[in-house]
């Protein structure tokens, strides 16, 4: 092939990404991993400390109950074996932000090993699978906090001994758009187990990637860079694929890829490497010395496993099968546990699936993503709203007025057939009243009256829609409709 024709030809058609991702995670506990700080937070700095999270000497760790049982749900939910036996082990380096010199973490028996997620789909219908190497328990560092204005740096150990567990896949993504899919899937998992907030902003979810790239066709595995220092997914999935390309120029010239830490820079859309020496860590793992190995009984773990509720993609099946819905659908009413549970109440209390699918995914989406919280703090309850949706079946309000009902539902929080009685949203079904609001109508439109008598039919909308505001919305539309085509005959 000749160079021009090379040249003419995207990375990605000559050679192929590898990715492997580590995530850590912090626990939701509400003690740190070995002492009992609190973990909120946000508190002032170096607020959250005692002698043990703080190294002070002769302090001791005593291992959190509650972040072990967090850390083998997320290793079940995640399909892993978890471990009868497993030994924490010291990580010994040096780091200002790291009082004792080392980080509590687990090296030659991690809690859990093998586990699998499935990502997504193949365009023939196949499960797109990522491999999980292991899920071990570690405690956080602290924070080393860079002051540019006092040219200073101080250190906030808040952070120091909150539980994290690492979670490290096997290199099996194959694009940026795959690793972007596993954390996506992986957080709604860990979610869904409520073993973390997940929150990327908070720091409690951190992605590291490592990135390879080998001629299509090779089978050995090319030289891997770990990238580091990504905000959100979507900076994961840019911050790979600059590596990726960065890599595939190198191996253009023949320049081997050298194995280091490269740094997202999101200003300026590029990764560079990072100026400590990385890469030749000599960490000296050994056993911890102050805590015995964690044991733990099959049926305690048996229980773990009893405790995780049904995952995404179990509920999109489930919603598939039972309620008929469409794979977009169930893929937007399982984006959240909370959204999902808020839909399945509304459904069971209607019983008419598709309708409460349908009035989740339109109002309720809308007025939980305008005051940005979530279902399980959204004002309308499941009941009301399953309350609402059976009045405007029973024919007692119309849609449009269903529409208002909700709004003023969503700004107080009072039961639907309250509001339709104070706010006079009640169909009304009297031909009196009906008819007295078509008489204003048309006194109120005399111009389209008389173009609609006259023959342009497109103008029956303009006067439904006067009698219907006249009516607050409580006129049914159907016999509005054909009050005025008897009236134009008549
Ligand atoms: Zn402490």
């Amino acid at each position: 092939m000749s160079a021009a024709t090379t040249a003419g030809r995207g990375p990605h058609e000559r050679y192929e990404m590898v990715v492997g991702l580590e995530v850590h995670v912090q626990l939701r506990t509400r003690t740190k991993a070995f002492c009992n700080c609190p973990t909120d937070f946000g508190a002032p700095p170096n607020r959250s400390t005692c002698p043990v999270c703080l190294a002070l000497p002769g302090a001791l760790p005593v291992l959190n109950a509650h972040a072990v049982e967090l850390a083998v749900r997320a290793a079940l939910a995640l399909r892993c074996d978890v471990h009868p036996v497993s030994v924490f082990a010291r990580k010994n380096y040096f780091y200002p932000d790291l009082p004792k010199g080392y980080q509590i973490s687990q090296f030659e028996r991690p809690l859990a090993t093998g586990g699998m997620l499935v990502i997504g789909r193949t365009p023939e219908g196949g499960d797109i699978q990522v491999g999980i190497t292991r899920v071990h328990i570690e405690e956080d560092a602290g924070k080393s906090v860079h002051d540019r204005f006092a040219g200073a740096t101080a250190i906030d150990l808040n952070r120091s001994g909150v539980p994290l567990v690492e979670i490290v896949s096997e290199p099996d993504m194959r694009s940026a758009a795959e690793a972007g899919a596993c954390l996506r899937v992986l957080k709604q998992v860990l979610e869904y187990t409520n073993v973390s907030d997940v929150s990327m902003e908070e720091g409690s979810l951190r992605v590291d990637a490592n990135v390879s790239a080998r001629r299509r066709g090779d089978a050995k595995l090319g030289t891997k860079t770990e990238v580091k220092n990504m905000n959100s997914f979507s900076a994961v999935e840019r911050a790979i694929e600059a590596e990726f390309v960065r890599q595939c120029a190198l191996l253009d010239r023949d320049v081997k890829v050298v194995q280091q830490t490269m740094l997202w820079d999101a200003a300026r859309g590029e990764v560079r490497p990072s100026r400590a020496k990385e890469g030749s860590h000599d960490y000296r793992y050994f056993p911890e010395p102050d805590l015995p190995p964690l044991l733990l009984a099959a049926d305690w773990i048996e229980q773990r496993r009893a405790d995780i509720p049904e995952l995404p993609r179990a509920r999109r099946e489930r919603y598939a099968r039972d309620y008929g819905l469409g794979e977009y659908d169930a893929e937007v009413l399982t984006a959240s546990r909370a959204l999902a549970d808020y839909f399945e109440g509304v459904a069971r209390q209607h019983g008419d699936a598709k309708a409460a699918a349908n009035w989740v995914q339109g109002e309720v989406l809308k007025a939980l993503n305008e005051a940005g919280i979530d279902a399980d703090h959204f004002a309308v309850r499941p009941a009301d709203l399953a309350q609402l949706l059976n009045m405007v079946r029973d024919g007692v309000v119309s849609t449009t007025a269903a529409k208002r009902i909700f709004a003023v539902m969503v700004r107080t929080g009072d039961r639907p057939e309250q509001i339709a009685a104070r706010d006079g949203l009640v169909r009304v079904d009297d031909a009196d009243a009906v008819a007295a609001w078509v008489d204003q109508a048309i006194a109120a439109h005399p111009d389209e009256w008389r173009r609609y008598r006259a023959g342009e039919r497109k103008l029956l909308g303009v006067l439904v829609g006067a009698v219907m505001k006249l009516s607050n919305g409580s006129a049914d539309p159907k016999r509005v409709n054909q009050l005025l085509v008897e009236r134009a005959g008549a």
